[in-house]
């Protein structure tokens, strides 16, 4: 397991504004809170705690639709990527794909029309709908 302790001092040194805090799980809070997992068993936890650091940094927490949602998670890893040097850190390509994954899963999951099986599109409040049957439903809670 990495040396989150040590990776943290560093993160609070180099970023002073920033609050890190123990929590659930790994999570950028709006506008300066970073939450780590101190129980997490992850083997690069060191990543996840770069990828909020990452959703930080680029200073983009509101999306419009679950299409940007995916595209911000995107943007965070590769920003991630960047600042992996600054701390010693080799970045795993895959492990940010296994990640980005799991949103693109849920993403092509949420559009799809339960009647028809069709994929939807998300209008301006976010509700999608059916371009066969017109039903419409919400977007569903995000994958961790
Ligand atoms: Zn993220
Ligand atoms: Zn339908």
């Amino acid at each position: 397991m990495p040396n989150l302790k040590k990776l943290i001092a560093k993160i609070s040194a180099d970023y002073p504004e920033l609050q890190l805090a123990p929590g659930e799980r790994f999570q950028f809070s709006p506008p300066s809170t970073l939450y780590y997992d101190p129980q997490s068993t992850e083997k690069r936890s060191d990543l996840l705690l770069l990828h909020e650091l990452g959703h930080y940094l680029i200073q983009k927490s509101n999306y419009s639709s679950d299409i940007e949602l995916v595209e911000i998670e995107s943007q965070a890893w590769a920003k991630a990527r960047t600042i992996c040097p600054n701390y010693d850190i080799q970045y795993d390509e895959d492990f940010a794909e296994d990640r980005l994954d799991s949103y693109r899963d849920w993403l092509h999951l949420v559009s799809l029309c339960k009647n028809c099986n069709l994929a939807g599109y998300q209008d301006s409040t976010q509700l999608y709908h059916c371009p066969l049957c017109g039903a419409t439903w919400k977007s569903r809670i995000i994958p961790e």
